[in-house]
């Protein structure tokens, strides 16, 4: 559905007497991401974790190698090329409380991209909205609602139900858990399993932590300093990891 072939990325950083001009945030990323299946991007934080979703989004072009999507090079698409991919394609931010406007309810909220591309309105909006919070496990009611009057947990379960209006093949889910307590973690790690067997959607799912990625991921990709340390199946990265740096990854888990 999704590869990345070769990726490099530098960011030009200020000029400052004495120190490198550019920082290498890339540096020969491949990955594949198939359809209904979960890769999972673990890494530090400043890993790049965050860049490969912006290109992958096209939010930022690569100085170097090819983004596919469906097979089709679509690394040189400019911003009206890359509109029908972005359906497609949605992202679910790392702060649920940063993610839905404080003004808007959450009736608007999920319905947003519905109405901003066009897809439906009136009665129809109202029958998506249902059947969107149904998904997500929140009850109708809390259509009425403001994002204030969410816990945090509901209202990531909100992101994931705007995520999901567009009905896109891919999601790219950065740090979707990290800003939630342990226990609510897991209920949204099970919804997202749910999701993904009820809908055949696929994740790309960003974290730094690798314990709470080894329960849904199908496959793994270690990244460290902009680099791929290593990648292949949760279970082989789990149990026979290739790399010292994975190694100490998973002696951390407690
Ligand atoms: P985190 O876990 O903290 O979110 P990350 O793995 O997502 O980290 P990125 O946001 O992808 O990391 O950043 C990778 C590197 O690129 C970092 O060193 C960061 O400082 C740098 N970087 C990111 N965006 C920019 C930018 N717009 N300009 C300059 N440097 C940037
Ligand atoms: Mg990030």
């Amino acid at each position: 559905l999704l590869a990345l072939e070769d990726v490099g990325k530098h960011y030009r950083l200020p000029r400052l007497k004495g120190e490198a001009s550019s920082l290498r945030a890339l540096d020969g990323v491949g990955l594949e991401v198939h359809r209904g299946q979960t890769l999972a991007i673990v890494g530090e934080s400043g890993s790049g974790k965050s860049t490969i979703l912006r290109i992958a989004l096209g939010l930022e072009k690569p100085d170097r190698g090819r983004v596919l999507f469906d097979g089709e090079d679509v690394t040189g698409f400019g911003w009206r090329q890359f509109r029908p991919l972005r359906r497609r394609m949605q992202l679910v931010q790392q702060n649920p409380f940063a993610a839905l406007d404080p003004r808007f309810s959450i009736f608007d909220s999920i319905v947003e991209p519905l109405v901003s591309f066009g897809l439906a309105k009136g009665r129809e909006l109202e029958v998506a909205a249902r059947r969107l919070i149904d998904r997500v496990r929140l009850p109708t009611a809390y259509l009425d609602r403001l994002p204030r009057e969410l816990s945090g947990g509901q209202r990531q379960r909100v992101a994931i139900a705007r995520a999901l209006a567009l009905q896109p093949d891919l999601l790219l889910l950065d740090e979707p858990v990290s800003a939630l307590d342990v226990s609510v973690q897991a209920q949204i790690l099970d919804l997202l399993d749910e999701l993904q067997h009820e809908l055949g959607v696929a994740y790309v799912l960003v974290s730094h932590d690798l314990a709470v990625v080894g329960s849904i991921a199908h496959r793994v990709l270690v990244l460290n300093k902009g680099r791929v340390v290593e990648q292949g199946p949760t279970g082989q990265v789990f149990e026979r990891p290739a790399s010292d740096y994975t190694r100490e990854l998973l002696d951390a888990i407690p």
